[in-house]
This record gives C-alpha cells, structure tokens and sequence, in this order.
C-alpha cells in the first residue's frame, strides 16, 4: 500500500488538450547536477539528426543537465523543431506544415512539432531541462512577437512551464516572454548586453560565445556577483572546455556531452 501511495504520488497522468502524457511532478523534479547541455540534443556520437527526437532521448538517457533545441514556425503557424530556416529544401515560414512533414529526417523521424517534442521530454525525464531557442523570424520583428506568444502557449498547453528554459538571439522575443509571464526563465545569446543590463530587464543570465567571455572576462566576474546563470556555447575542443569548467560556468553547451559529462569535476 505504501509502494502504490508512493508511486502515485510520483508519477500523475496529464490530459490537457493535445498534450497526454505521463510525467514526474514538479515537486519531485531535480535536474542532473552537471554542466552539460547538449547542442541540439546528443546527436553527433550516434550519428542521430540534430534537433531530433533521438537526439533529445540520448541526452536525457545520458543524464544531461539540459537538451538544447531550436524552434520555428511553418505558414499555417504550426510550431517545429529545426535549426535552419529550410527543411528539404522549403522555407519553413512560407511552408505548410503538412508539406513539410513529407520530407523526413535521415533516420525517419519527421520533422518534429513543438508539441511532440515538448511531450517526449516530459516523459521518462527526472534529468533534464528543456532549453528551447526560439529563432528570430526572417519575416520580422512583429512575427517573432507572435511566435514568442504561440510558444508560450504551446509550453502552458503542455504543462511544460517547470521544464522549460527560453533562449534566443532575439532580445525582443526574450522581452516579449517575460510580458507575458515574469517568471519563465531566460538566455540571452547575443553576446551584446552587459550583465547589468540583463539583470535590470529581467533576464536570468548570459548564454554567450565563448570567446565573447574570452574578449569580456570582467563579465564572468561580473554575472556571478549578479546572480545570473552563465551559460557559454558551443564548446566542443577539450582545451576549451577545460578553460570553460576552470571558469566556473553554470552551464556549458556542447555538441561532445559525453566526452564532458566524463571529464566534468
Ligand atoms: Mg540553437
């Protein structure tokens, strides 16, 4: 009886919308506590599509601390999960998604929706956080206000919220978050603003090349006496991620996980 109580108490099945799936509740949730985040999911070692399904279920199979992943919108504002702004060779904005999905990726997967991927990681995931960038919209400045909105809907739909951390080399789409919910939890990639000019509009850290750090370093200093979260991308060469953990990041993303996740301290 105690068994089932606990287990209950674990695990509750979610039916919001056209999101059902069965996840850890907030309250028992932990991220892994590493460095590693995952550059559009662990994708390279097993060959897997960047931005894939497999690849997100490899990092948090690997117990990364977050996967990575990038977000546009199709013509019919179908939200999906693709670094580039073409897929098989269409424009992602001006392209249904209907017509997108008929090209698939190289293990099979179509390209994936916001929506299933946000379900796979709440499922079977007390490790990793989900940190979404949501691209700039080529179309402009006031799509990309409407693609913030309709991704923090998507997340709200998906009960999501907790799982979730936003960024974006965008500092209107981030701005345009944090209007619509003070809380969420966002990542400036710009590489551009000082850490107090983060801090006073409500951004909660830095997400910056590296050799922006390796230009700036009074801003490493600078971030931790602020209280923001440093994130640094996308470091791959073992010196650089040896300069990177002698720093003391938060965070650091990259495209070799495993390789960090064995050399992490
Ligand atoms: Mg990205």
């Amino acid at each position: 009886m105690k068994t089932i109580k606990l287990l209950s108490a674990a695990l509750t099945i979610i039916f919001v919308g056209g999101c059902v799936t069965t996840r850890v509740k907030s309250s028992a949730m932990h991220f892994a506590a590493n460095q590693v985040i995952a550059h559009r999911g662990a994708f390279k070692k097993n060959n897997f599509p960047e931005n894939s399904i497999a690849s997100l279920r490899e990092a948090i199979r690997l117990g990364c601390t977050g996967s990575e992943f990038d977000v546009r919108m199709t013509a019919d504002e179908v939200l999906v999960v693709n670094h580039d702004p073409h897929h098989g060779g269409m424009d992602i904005e001006n392209t249904t998604y209907a017509k997108l999905r008929t090209v698939l990726l190289s293990n099979g997967e179509e390209i994936p929706t916001l929506e299933a991927y946000l379900k796979e990681g709440l499922m079977n995931n007390q490790s990793t956080r989900l940190v979404m960038e949501i691209k700039s919209s080529p179309a402009g400045t006031a799509r990309g206000q409407l693609l913030a909105q309709r991704v923090w809907e998507q997340v709200k739909k998906c009960k999501a919220s907790n799982r979730v951390e936003y960024i974006s080399f965008d500092y209107n789409i981030l701005t345009k978050l944090l209007l619509l919910d003070a809380s969420v939890v966002t990542h400036y990639l710009d590489g551009n603003k000082s850490p107090a000019e983060l801090k006073s509009a409500g951004i909660k850290g830095l997400d910056y090349n590296y050799k922006v750090y390796q230009e700036n370093p009074h801003w490493i200093a600078e971030a931790k006496a602020q209280g923001l979260v440093l994130n640094v991308w996308t470091v791959n060469e073992p010196a650089q991620l040896e300069w990177c953990i002698g720093q003391g990041f938060d965070f650091i993303t990259t495209n070799e996980p495993e390789y960090l996740l064995q050399i992490k301290r």
